[in-house]
């Protein structure tokens, strides 16, 4: 049976809560290594090893850090942690995705999901816990903004799939990485929140997801998913390179307003003209574009022949959502006939238009249900 931590031992641990190595940056762990008052070119040696313990090898434990001395094994011990996230909740559907919910220090809770595939599998992570945005098909815009999550819980989540997949133990027996379902190939923060409104620690956690001596995602795996924080979208291709995708989900603002309600801040004229005009996308890089379809709502055949017209010009995809449905929403998804002549159309006029298989549909598969029942479920029981 598991402990139950009292609110004196919990009080207590967050007193002598160590600083979490993970989701440190690498010049950020090198200064704290600094403090344990070694000489400099030693902390930076010992900076590399740690980066790969922490990240190529997954150690909890810095006694296991073989190539590093008992004395300063012991001094780490004393001063930091690898703390994981901890799993509050975890649902397996019969297609294989894993949807995740995890208790961060403060008791908040955010999701993540493991969705993996033939040949790929993709994690899709939270920036927030909760958010603002009140889209109004998102599960999660009903829940009210906690706070942004910092690098470290967004490192995390990564971290805490990964122990939980065995994928350091798996990593290290294939040698073709995708043949192994279990290796995340693709990361999307298309979790809870919006990432462009917590940029300075999507940034940082972005940079070590990348580190080529750790976790080694290349740009081109990583997407940024914003519902259109038209400041940010420039200021992201351009520090970080990697792909951005618009959830554009209306192709007129009057219906774009009450979907994604920012639109009203940022319409979709905007949006356009700093990916046409700002953007210098590389050759073969191309916007990704997702859209829920919803029935009666945007996915009439003009919408379609408006959505070609709004992206033409611009090397785009994309990305059709058969809506997943849940209670109150008010919403339903568009019949599969009528999704599919909508992709036709955009097809037809020279852009990808794949339809996203659903998945997960057996495990509360919109964004911030799992929290939400969770939650409701503690109510109850109070
Ligand atoms: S769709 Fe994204 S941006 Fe909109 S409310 Fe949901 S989590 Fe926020």
């Amino acid at each position: 049976m598991q402990a139950v931590e009292t609110p004196h031992k919990k009080l207590e641990n967050k007193l002598i809560q160590k600083k979490n190595m993970i989701g440190l940056s690498e010049k950020e762990l090198y200064d704290s290594i600094l403090e344990l008052k070694i000489p400099e070119k030693k902390a930076s040696m010992r900076t590399k090893q740690l980066w790969s313990w922490i990240y190529c090898h997954g150690k909890k434990d810095f006694s296991e850090m073989s190539n590093i001395d008992k004395v300063f094994r012991s001094n780490l011990k004393n001063n930091f942690s690898l703390e994981r996230l901890k799993i509050e909740q975890k649902e397996k559907s019969l297609d294989g995705t894993i949807k995740y919910l995890f208790s961060l220090n403060d008791d908040s809770k955010i999701e993540t999901v493991f969705i993996p595939e033939k040949k790929r599998s993709t994690l899709c992570i939270s920036s927030q816990v909760g958010c603002t945005l009140n889209c109004s098909f998102c599960h999660t815009g009903t829940q009210k903004l906690v706070r942004n999550l910092t690098s470290e819980e967004i490192v995390g989540q990564l971290i805490a799939v990964y122990d939980d997949i065995e994928h350091w133990e798996n990593s290290k027996k294939t040698n073709d990485g995708l043949s192994n379902f279990q290796i995340i190939t693709n990361i999307v923060f298309m979790g809870m929140g919006e990432p462009l409104l917590n940029y300075s620690e999507v940034k940082k956690a972005v940079m070590i997801l990348m580190n080529d001596k750790g976790l080694d995602f290349s740009r081109r795996r990583i997407t940024l998913s914003t519902a259109g924080v038209v400041p940010y979208i420039k200021k992201a291709h351009d520090e970080l390179g990697c792909m951005i995708a618009i959830s554009l989900h209306a192709t007129e603002d009057k219906t774009r307003n009450i979907l994604v309600p920012l639109n009203k801040k940022w319409p979709i004229d905007a949006i356009i003209k700093t990916l046409k005009d700002d953007l210098k996308l590389r050759n073969s890089e191309r916007i990704t574009f997702e859209y829920v379809m919803l029935k009666d709502v945007n996915d009439t055949e003009f919408d379609a022949k408006r959505l070609v017209k709004i992206i033409q010009g611009l090397p785009s995809k994309i990305n059709l959502i058969p809506f997943n449905q849940w209670v109150g929403s008010g919403y339903e998804r568009s019949p599969q006939k009528k999704i599919q002549a909508f992709s036709q159309i955009i097809r037809k006029a020279g852009f990808p238009s794949p339809v996203r298989a659903p998945r997960g549909e057996d495990i509360m598969a919109a964004c911030g249900q799992l929290k939400s029942s969770t939650i409701k479920k503690r109510l109850n029981n109070a």
